[in-house]
C-alpha cells in the first residue's frame, strides 16, 4: 500500500544567518561587511588579487564553503563568472552573467558582477533563478497541454461537419450520428473550458481561507443523491457513512466539487468493485471524507503525479469516460485553500481510498 499526502512536508527555508561579526581590520572594511551581510541576496566582494575579501552567509550556503580569503575559483569554478568578475576587478563595466549548478541538484542564478573602483576589485551579487525558471516551464507546458486538449475535440468537430457536408450530404441518419458525435465533443470542450476557469477562479484565490460554515455531512449526503443515478449506470452500490455532523470553516459549493469529484473518479475509475464507499469521521481536530473504492488501484509510480494538471494513468481511458485530467488538480488546490490535507493511498488490485481532512471550525 503506497500513501501520499499533499502538502508534501518542507524543509523550514533556510534562515539568513548573519554569521559571526567579521574582524574589523579598518572602519571602511567594517562598513563594507555590513553592507555585504545586511544584502537579501547572496553576496561577496572580491578584491582585486581575484580573492573573496568578504562573503554574508547567503554566499556561504550557495557556495557551499566558506570562501573567505580564499581565491574565487577555489568555490565558484564557472569560467564566465570568473571572467567577468577578473574583467570587472580591472574596471571594465557591470556585466551579469547566468550560470547552472549541477550538484547537488540543479540550480539556476544570476551572477551580476560590478566594478567597485581601481584596485578595490569586484561585488558579486547573485540572484536564484531556479524558482523562476521552474514557473515559466510549467506555465509554458499548461498552455501547451490545454491547447492540445482542446485541439483534439475541435479536429473532430471539423471532421464529422465535414463529413456531414460531404459524404454524408444526402445520407439523413448518418448526419444524425455524426451530429450526436458533435455533441459529445462540444460537451467535451464545455467541460474542459469549465474546469480551466474552475482551476483559475480557485488558485486566484487560493491565500484567501473562505469564511463560511459548511457541514460536510450534509455536503457529503449531497453529493450522493446527485450521483446515485450515475452509481446506478455503473451498476455500482453507493454509501454514505457518518457520525454526526461536520462543521469546518469553508465554502460549500468548493467542498461539493472536491467530494464530487472524489466519487466520481470513484464510479469513473472503480465501479468494477461494484460498491463506492463514503466515509466520514471525526480525526483529532480535523474533519475527515474518505472515499474507497474497490477497482483496480493505482500503481505506487503514477500517485505523487496525479494532481498535476492534465496528469492521467491512461489518457484514453480518462477520455472515454469524459475526464478532463483537471479533477484532482482542482481538489488538490480546494483543499490548500482550505487549509487542509489531500492523502491517495491505493493498493493494485484492491482499490483506492482519496482522503481530504479539513481543520474542523470547533476542534
Ligand atoms: P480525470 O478527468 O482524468 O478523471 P483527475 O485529475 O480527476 O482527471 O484524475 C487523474 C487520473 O487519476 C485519472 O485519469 C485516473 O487515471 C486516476 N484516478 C483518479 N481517481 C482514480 C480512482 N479512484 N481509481 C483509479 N484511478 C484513478
Amino acid at each position: 500500500m503506497i500513501e501520499i499526502m499533499w502538502p508534501f512536508s518542507r524543509n523550514a527555508p533556510p534562515q539568513q544567518d548573519p554569521g559571526p561579526e567579521p574582524a574589523r581590520a579598518s572602519p571602511e572594511a567594517a562598513t563594507v561587511a555590513d553592507v555585504i551581510h545586511a544584502l537579501p541576496d547572496p553576496a561577496f566582494v572580491v578584491d582585486a588579487q581575484g580573492r573573496v575579501a568578504h562573503a554574508n552567509a547567503l554566499a556561504r550556503e550557495v557556495l557551499e564553503t566558506d570562501p573567505q580569503g580564499l581565491h574565487l575559483s577555489a568555490s565558484l569554478r564557472n569560467p564566465a563568472v570568473l571572467e567577468a568578475v577578473m574583467a570587472a576587478s580591472a574596471g571594465e563595466e557591470a556585466v551579469s552573467v547566468d550560470y547552472e549548478l549541477r550538484v547537488p541538484m540543479p540550480r539556476s542564478f544570476r551572477a551580476h558582477v560590478s566594478p567597485l573602483g581601481p584596485g578595490h576589485g569586484a561585488l558579486v551579487v547573485l540572484r536564484d533563478l531556479t524558482r523562476e525558471q521552474q514557473i515559466e516551464r510549467m506555465r509554458a507546458d499548461f498552455v501547451a497541454n490545454a491547447s492540445h486538449e482542446l485541439r483534439t475535440p475541435l479536429t473532430a468537430l471539423t471532421g464529422f461537419l465535414e463529413t456531414i457536408l460531404g459524404a454524408a450530404r444526402n445520407d439523413e441518419k448518418a448526419q444524425a450520428k455524426f451530429l450526436g458525435l458533435m455533441r459529445s465533443q462540444a460537451e467535451r470542450m464545455r467541460r474542459l473550458i469549465d474546469d480551466l476557469l474552475s482551476l483559475s477562479r480557485i488558485e486566484m484565490n487560493e491565500h484567501v481561507r473562505p469564511q463560511g460554515e459548511v457541514d460536510l455531512a450534509q455536503v457529503a449526503g449531497h453529493v450522493r443523491d446527485v450521483l446515485s443515478g450515475t452509481a446506478e449506470e455503473f451498476g455500482c452500490e453507493l454509501t454514505l457513512s457518518s457520525d454526526g455532523p461536520l462543521l469546518v470553516t469553508g465554502s460549500r459549493d468548493e467542498l461539493v466539487q472536491v467530494v464530487q469529484n472524489l466519487v466520481e473518479n470513484a464510479l469513473k475509475y472503480g465501479s468494477t468493485g461494484k460498491l463506492v464507499e463514503i466515509v466520514l469521521r471525526h480525526d483529532g481536530g480535523w474533519a475527515e471524507v474518505m472515499v474507497r473504492d474497490h477497482g483496480p488501484g493505482i500503481a505506487a509510480e503514477h500517485i505523487p503525479r496525479l494532481t498535476e494538471r492534465f496528469y492521467r494513468v491512461n489518457v484514453q481511458e480518462s477520455r472515454s469516460r469524459g475526464g478532463t485530467g483537471l479533477g484532482l488538480a482542482i481538489v488538490k488546490h480546494i483543499v490548500s485553500r482550505h487549509r487542509g490535507r489531500l492523502s491517495i493511498a491505493s493498493e493494485l488490485g484492491k482499490g483506492s481510498e482519496f482522503s481530504v481532512r479539513i481543520p474542523l471550525k470547533f476542534p
